[in-house]
């Protein structure tokens, strides 16, 4: 019997113990805290958030939809106020880097931009299309793109607009296909990008390659012309991996799709 109590005793001291170590740092308890809230609610979108930063951060690589149970998140967050904020954390740091560049004025300094989630917006189609959690539909989204009706990208569109004003110039270096050239040129003049040193699209030779060695390539012949790339910005981890990235490269938010 007494060695019953002093067990008690003794496993009352623990738990005391352990209690009074969590009041001591309480951030923990917050690290460490479920999927679900108070009173064991569950916390809505918590691990789809956890996984749009697995994706942002290219942890999650190589995934082909958005998780079904995700697609509602997507869409909120999309259509919501936090995109454009994310956008405009990664434009202002953008503008800020730029602005603080030893500029030589002699037309050398490049600025490469993807286009699509980069310079131009496709969540007009994306929003019919589960965002992301449908399949990719070659022949559909194609469709689209031939319409030339993409909004740009406001906060993309107000960096275009400082770094030239800086005197870099532009260069798109962009996965659509030649045959696209003309939509894309009329589509991104139309939503205000009106001049550019290049527009690189994908000849039907190299439409086997992965974005991440057919835009390396494109750097690479850039560079051998001459031209120094200040700066590199891209939707998907395969404009900003490979070789000749350029001086800094810009993440731009998209939980839709993955690009290898
Ligand atoms: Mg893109």
């Amino acid at each position: 019997m007494m060695e019953v109590l002093l067990l008690f005793f003794l496993a009352t001291i623990i738990v005391a113990t352990s209690n009074g170590y969590h009041v001591e740092i309480p951030y923990q308890i917050h690290l460490l805290r479920p999927q679900t809230g108070a009173g064991g609610h569950h916390v809505h979108g918590l691990s789809c958030l956890s996984w749009r930063l697995g994706v942002e951060t290219n942890n999650i690589i190589g995934w082909t939809t958005v998780p079904q149970a995700c697609e509602g998140y997507v869409g909120h967050y999309m259509l919501g106020h936090q995109y454009r904020k994310d956008w405009k954390v990664v434009a202002n740091a953008a503008c800020l880097y730029a602005q603080g560049l030893n500029l030589t004025g002699d037309g050398k300094d490049i600025w490469v931009f993807d286009v699509d989630e980069t310079t131009l917006s496709n969540l007009p189609y994306y929003a019919d299309h589960g965002f992301g959690a449908e399949v990719y539909n070659s022949t559909l989204f194609n469709a689209w793109v031939l319409t030339g009706k993409a909004p740009a990208l406001p906060e993309s569109l107000k960096l275009y607009q400082k770094l030239l004003s800086l005197g870099i110039k532009v260069v798109f270096i962009t996965g659509r296909s030649e045959d696209q050239r003309n939509v894309t040129e009329t589509n991104l003049k139309n939503v205000g990008f009106h001049t550019w040193k290049k527009l690189i699209l994908k000849q039907s030779s190299e439409s086997g390659t992965t974005a991440v060695v057919y835009k390396s390539s494109k750097r690479k012949e850039l560079e051998a012309k001459g031209y120094r790339i200040v700066g590199n910005i891209g939707d998907q981890w395969s404009d900003l991996l490979g070789t000749h990235v350029g001086n800094r490269t810009f993440k731009a938010p998209d939980p839709m799709y993955y690009i290898s």
